[in-house]
């Protein structure tokens, strides 16, 4: 039997074939799950409907496991009652949440962090930390017991990484969200856990600064490489199976080795060598 045979769940933040939503919802379908998917609402008068066509251009390949594709903003709590109602009654009871949702203007990921306007930092935090509360809270009537909720977070909010900025405080506080909440959803048999990646070419990611990122992390990264979308989406479905059910506040870091290192490691023997 497949590891996800039988089993029903929701997947937010697809928005083209290399979000890392995607590369999660394919592991979990090509063994046998079944999604139901947000994508941003489209504005009134975008006849072409193009934040739609993207993500049903991914989902439209697996046909028969699609619940459904619906709209969803995440800063607005109506949207999200109303998307978990929907998502009830198409899908019954949930054995899986994917949250991989994260937005900062460009402006305050290019600036400064002690130049971080109000507005930016309120917005950054909605949207990046307080939607997996809200996500989590409307989904709750939904889940079975053992059911799965997963965000994803990035090694920039446990130390420090130039360029990440206003981004490293909202995943700091993204990790000690997923604490907090596999506390409070342990008794109803809910986990809620974090998958760390390493960085990888996505829409958010080339907003964050990933391509400089993923050449660093080639030379020091203790397997010498960046991590796949592949891998990280295994990693990513690992979590929301079944054969991670004694694993609940849990931060999975999937990044090829890369947050053990206390010294630039390897690099440095390549820097003595140019030297
Ligand atoms: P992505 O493909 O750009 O996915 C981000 C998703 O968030 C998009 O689908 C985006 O929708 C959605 N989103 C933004 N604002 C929203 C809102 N108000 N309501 C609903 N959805 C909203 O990039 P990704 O790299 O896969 O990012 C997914 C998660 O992985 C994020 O939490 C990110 O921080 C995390 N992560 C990424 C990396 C990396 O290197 N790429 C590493 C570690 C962690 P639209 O595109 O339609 O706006």
């Amino acid at each position: 039997m497949k590891l996800f045979e039988g089993k029903k769940g929701i997947v937010l933040g697809i928005a083209n074939d290399n979000s890392i939503a995607w590369a999660i919802a394919r592991e979990i379908m090509e063994h046998g799950g079944t999604c139901g998917f947000s994508h941003l609402p489209d504005r009134p008068d975008d006849e072409k409907k193009k934040n739609r066509m993207r993500v049903s251009k991914c989902v439209d390949q697996y046909p028969s496991q699609t619940a459904f594709l619906e709209p969803l903003d995440v800063q607005e709590d109506e949207q999200v009652e109303a998307f978990m109602k929907m998502a009830g009654e198409k899908l019954g009871k949930i054995d899986f949440l994917l949250h991989s949702i994260a937005f900062a203007d460009r402006a305050d990921l290019s600036r400064p962090t002690v130049e971080t306007g109000r507005s930016g930092f309120k917005l950054a935090m909605d949207v990046s930390v307080y939607s997996l509360i809200s996500v989590t809270n409307f989904a709750r009537p939904l889940f079975n017991p053992g059911a799965s909720v997963v965000a994803m977070t990035y090694f920039g909010g446990e130390k420090c990484v130039p360029g990440y900025n206003v981004m490293g405080i909202c995943k700091a506080a993204l990790d000690a969200t997923i604490k907090y909440l596999a506390f409070d959803m342990g008794p109803v048999d809910v986990r809620v856990n974090a998958v760390s990646a390493g960085p990888l070419k996505t829409l958010a990611g080339y907003a964050a600064g990933v391509g400089e990122m993923q050449e660093y992390y080639g030379h020091v990264a203790p397997l010498g490489r960046n991590v796949t979308h592949e891998e990280v989406g295994r990693s990513g479905a690992y979590l929301l199976s079944p054969y991670s059910n004694g694993i609940t506040g849990e931060i999975l870091h999937v990044d090829a080795g890369y947050n053990i290192m206390g010294s630039p490691g390897r690099l440095l023997d390549q820097m003595k060598a140019q030297a």
